[in-house]
């Protein structure tokens, strides 16, 4: 099919977009990668008036580590982030949940803000940021304001962006030495949505202690879910048993629906194996025994 009829603007600048976005508000849509909005506009399951194409913005595509601190521009494209020495370097878990995302020839254009700003509910990217302390910073005309990523995924593909906001970059802390990743993920063929994935990050002190610990899930409901390892891994030395009641946290932390590609207790068990995997790979990488 084809989409709807829109107006089409190409602003080169953030101010030039925040414009475009105030006079347009709910009527106007960015255009990023397109690789999920293209395929929206064809199904007509969208009808905005006016598309706001920011791929000439090029203050939008950047990555920069400043004090430790990650600023990762909303036009980065997946692909860029992947191959980053920078990321890789100081941020793996964010490479390694990145491979996860479609194809080479979708990350080559699907964008780092598109896909937050999408927030499908089986997206890599939501929940690596919520692993990771993300802040996400929305401009507008009125202004800048932070939000924690844990504020930002609001429901179903519906985030706390208003309609004259753009999604212009995210800010990540450096993880804390002795800080082991991962993410895990099964999915029904390589290169689809998960059907569950989990991020993991973990940071031992010397002497082995889990000093804290996020788990974040994606896959299992409207958006990702941070799991509470308060009782079962802070402030303790993982054992496998710890790691155990973990996973079963996390089990019981999720209520997934059943669709056609998976049932909710097929979900719910991925989520507690996963999670025990995520979590014992995790330790290892901070220097941890399970
Ligand atoms: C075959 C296929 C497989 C895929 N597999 C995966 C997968 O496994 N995992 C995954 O996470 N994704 C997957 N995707 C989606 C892909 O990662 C998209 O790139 C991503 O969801 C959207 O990013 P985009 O840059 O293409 O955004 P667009 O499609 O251009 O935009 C998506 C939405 O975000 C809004 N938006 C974009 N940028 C901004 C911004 N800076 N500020 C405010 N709003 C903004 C748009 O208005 C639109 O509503 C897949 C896509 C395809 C076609």
């Amino acid at each position: 099919m084809k989409p709807p009829v829109f107006d089409y603007f190409a602003p080169t600048t953030v101010d030039e977009t925040h414009r475009v976005l105030a006079e347009h508000q709910a009527d106007g849509k960015i255009l990023a990668g397109g690789q999920s909005l293209v395929p929206v506009l064809n199904m007509r399951l969208a009808y905005p008036a006016v598309l706001i194409d920011i791929n000439r913005v090029s203050e939008l595509d950047h990555i920069t580590l400043d004090n430790g601190r990650l600023t990762i521009g909303a036009l980065t494209r997946q692909q860029t982030l992947l191959e980053s020495d920078v990321v890789a370097e100081h941020f793996p878990l964010l490479a390694e949940a990145t491979r996860y995302i479609g194809h080479r020839t979708i990350r080559n254009r699907g964008t780092v803000g598109g896909s937050l700003a999408h927030a499908d509910p089986a997206a890599e990217l939501p929940a690596v940021m919520l692993a990771l302390n993300a802040e996400l910073t929305l401009s507008s005309t009125r202004g800048q304001r932070q939000v924690p990523a844990q504020d930002f995924f609001v429901d179903y593909m519906t985030t706390a962006l208003n309609p004259d906001e753009l999604l212009q970059a995210v800010q990540i802390p450096a993880p804390a030495p002795r800080s082991g990743w991962s993410f895990k993920e099964v999915s029904r063929r390589h290169g689809d949505f998960a059907l569950v994935a989990t991020a993991a990050l973990v940071t031992l002190d010397e002497a082995g202690t889990c000093t804290d610990a996020r788990l974040v899930l994606t896959g299992v409901g409207p958006t990702p879910v941070t799991v509470d390892l308060s009782t079962t891994l802070i402030g303790a030395v993982p054992t496998a048993d710890a790691v155990a009641a973990a996973a079963d946290a996390a089990r019981e932390a999720v209520d997934p629906p059943s669709d056609v590609h998976a049932t909710s207790d097929y979900r719910r068990h991925l989520a507690r194996v996963l999670s025990r995997r995520a979590l014992t790979t995790a330790i290892e990488r901070a220097g941890g025994r399970v």
